[in-house]
């Protein structure tokens, strides 16, 4: 996926910019390729960003620690604004109010927006929080102790049962 030179966009019909997205994204780890669709569309003192995608993830069960696949699919829209100071604002006094402006993403007019690392972030924000193999899975202590401990006992109950038997009556 190739970075969008923004000015760029304002010459592209309707200026927006299509991108069909069919990849594996740097360091997101799918089983899948990463495929939909991201629309980019300039509206002068502000981008619409749309996206539709969807892949496959292999999730750990946050109970029973079991591997299991999961789809994982966003369907998105963002406003990035287009602001010159976007990227100085490291520069200004830490002790400077918070402008609510300042929590919405912004790029600088004359940047790049790049596709991959905007699907990249709304992949990530789409991750399940709370990974379950299923809602009523039973979690890893409840299954080995289920199946190993009346093992156990019964070996143990086994042993006595022939210990005794060895003893003169
Ligand atoms: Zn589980």
């Amino acid at each position: 996926m190739d970075a969008i030179f923004i000015p760029q966009l304002t010459k592209a019909p309707e200026r927006t910019e299509e991108i069909q997205v069919k990849d594996f994204l740097p360091g997101l780890e799918t089983l899948t390729p990463v495929r939909g669709v991201i629309l980019v569309q300039h509206h002068g003192n502000y981008l619409e960003v749309s996206g539709q995608a969807e892949a496959i993830i292999t999730c750990t069960c946050n109970r029973c620690l079991q591997q299991y696949n999961q789809r994982l699919a966003i369907d998105t829209k963002e406003v990035i604004w287009l602001d010159a100071t976007a990227n100085q604002s490291q520069d200004l006094p830490l002790e400077r109010e918070v402008a609510v402006e300042d929590l919405l993403e912004s790029l600088p007019p004359d940047g790049y927006f790049y596709p991959s690392e905007w699907l990249y972030e709304q992949m990530c924000l789409a991750m399940p929080q709370r990974q379950l193999c299923d809602r009523n899975c039973p979690g890893i202590l409840n299954r080995s102790a289920d199946s190993s401990s009346e093992n156990s006992v019964d070996k143990r109950w086994a042993s006595l049962e022939a210990l005794k038997k060895q003893l003169p009556g």
